[in-house]
């Protein structure tokens, strides 16, 4: 989604000069990537579209995967993007070369690009992380990742395990429970689960979704909505207050086994770890063929899963819902002035200013870069200041006939201790989640309400940064 933005807002600016690569052979980036069966956006989808490119066509407020990539090809065609993009070529090392002022893309068809500037929306949630769990390479089954879903893989009839509670796992666990014949649900730590308030758009809706200002007032309503549902991250609000009375009575509604209830019930705070919204979740783990097991994994078998009380679940399909790897949250090998590691420079965890520009790599822009992501709202509400803020630094650059502009290191170290400081009271830092790189700091969230990166980003001061490589003397 934010690839696909910048490349439109360069369209809508009248640059034509850029390629858009992409690793998969089609479009759709997370949901290319995410398929397994139930993948929804859990946000209102009003709010996930372009704010210039309402969508008249969804069929449901939370819309399927397959719904978002035709929502996405749409805009490629709309926009003329079609002759920019170039799939199935991944982008092997990127190198920021001082003198020209130019980065140097080598992609794995052997090719080797030139580009002034390198706009990075590889997206945090992109390389699947497989449980290290003894013995896991020796089963004989089916193994799955949710994350690279195998649908050619049957499920009706077998015997199907899920490793992982989270956000995918809650979605995808009512699909397989249809027609598995057996399904055993691994979960090491509870997550909480608000109802979500479906709602499929009608006929009279989709025609209402085309007159421009009631499809502005439903987005806006719903951006307040999700803005006022952020209070409820912090202690002691009346927003917070209604969301654990509202969890808790989903909890009721869905099991009624008192001794299944408490092995739901979270051990962390509301909302250290992402918030699932499901109606199905709950109901489907009370169904006889579904069983939730707490006790932790030992190791993997050829046929099974061993548990910590010595018992052997025989299964013939093993699906991993256990997320990303976020810990390199880019995935593409980039090198920055004096050849410094991208890896090098983020030892300690990714850290980035406004998750846009890294000090010491010039002319690069991160698309949902660290700490850009938040538990409340859509994301497309963070990629459009940053698409606006990349344009903008790109065309400073020009008119200040120079080649690169580079963010300085004290007021990327400055932003970022302000940043550690507001997470580290906050309910983010009080469990382990994604949000978190190994040594515990938060990489991943946004403390402040969406207005306030909106902001942040659009007060550009150009004197944080240095300027170099002069076109003109
Ligand atoms: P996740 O939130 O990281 O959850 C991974 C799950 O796997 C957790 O329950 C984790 O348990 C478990 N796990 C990991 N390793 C394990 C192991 N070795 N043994 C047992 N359990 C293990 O990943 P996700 O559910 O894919 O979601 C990631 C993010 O993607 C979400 O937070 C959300 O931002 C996004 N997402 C969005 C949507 C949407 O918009 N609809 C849907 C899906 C995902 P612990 O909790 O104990 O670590």
């Amino acid at each position: 989604m934010s690839g696909l933005c910048m490349a439109i807002a360069l369209k809508r600016a009248g640059r034509h000069d850029f390629v858009v690569l992409e690793k998969s052979a089609g479009l759709g980036g997370t949901w290319w990537d995410n398929r397994y069966p139930g993948a929804h956006v859990d946000v209102p989808a009003p709010l996930y579209c372009y704010s210039f490119a309402p969508n008249p066509r969804w069929r449901e407020r939370f819309a399927a995967a397959g719904e978002i990539q035709a929502y996405m090809a749409h805009c490629a065609e709309r926009y003329g993007l079609q002759p920019h993009l170039h799939f199935g070529r991944a982008i092997t090392s990127a190198q920021f070369d001082e003198d020209q002022g130019l980065w140097r893309i080598d992609t794995d068809a052997g090719q080797t690009l030139h580009a002034r500037h390198f706009v990075c929306s590889t997206g945090p949630l992109s390389v699947p992380r497989w449980p290290q769990i003894p013995g896991i390479e020796s089963f004989a089954g089916a193994r799955l990742h949710t994350a690279r879903w195998d649908a050619s893989v049957p499920i009706a009839g077998r015997r199907v395990a899920v490793i992982g509670t989270g956000s995918t796992a809650a979605q995808l666990v009512p699909e397989l429970a249809r027609s598995a014949v057996r399904l055993h649900v691994f979960q090491r730590t509870a997550n909480w689960v608000l109802p979500r308030m479906d709602r499929r758009y009608g006929a009279a809706d989709r025609l209402l979704a085309r007159w421009p200002p009631y499809a502005a007032l439903v987005r806006a309503g719903w951006n307040a909505v999700l803005e006022l549902g952020r209070r409820g991250f912090d202690e002691g609000t009346f927003m917070r207050r209604t969301l654990l009375q509202q969890a808790e009575a989903h909890l009721r509604r869905g099991i009624t086994n008192e001794a299944l209830r408490a092995r739901l019930r979270p051990p962390y705070p509301l909302g250290c770890k992402r918030i699932i919204y499901s109606n199905h979740y709950y109901p489907t783990l009370a169904q006889p063929q579904v069983e939730l097991v707490t006790e932790g994994i030992t190791h993997i078998t050829p046929q099974g899963i061993v548990t910590a009380d010595g018992q052997e679940r025989a299964i013939d399909v093993l699906v991993c819902a256990t997320g990303f790897d976020v810990q390199h949250a880019v995935s593409v090998p980039i090198r920055g002035r004096g050849g410094r590691w991208l890896a090098e420079a983020w030892r300690d965890g990714p850290q980035a200013h406004l998750g846009l520009s890294v000090a010491g790599f010039p002319n690069l822009f991160m698309m949902l870069g660290p700490n850009t992501a938040t538990g409340h709202t859509s994301t497309l509400l963070y990629i459009e200041p940053g698409v606006r803020w990349v344009l903008r630094a790109m065309q400073e650059v020009e008119r200040r006939g120079q080649r690169w502009l580079d963010l300085k290191p004290a007021v990327m170290q400055a932003f970022n201790d302000g940043l550690q400081g507001r997470l580290q009271g906050s309910v983010w830092s009080q469990c382990r989640s994604w949000y978190r790189a190994d040594n515990g700091r938060n990489i991943a969230i946004w403390p402040g309400s969406t207005r306030e990166y909106r902001r942040a980003v659009a007060a550009q001061n150009y004197a944080e940064f240095c300027f170099g490589g002069a076109t003109v003397a």
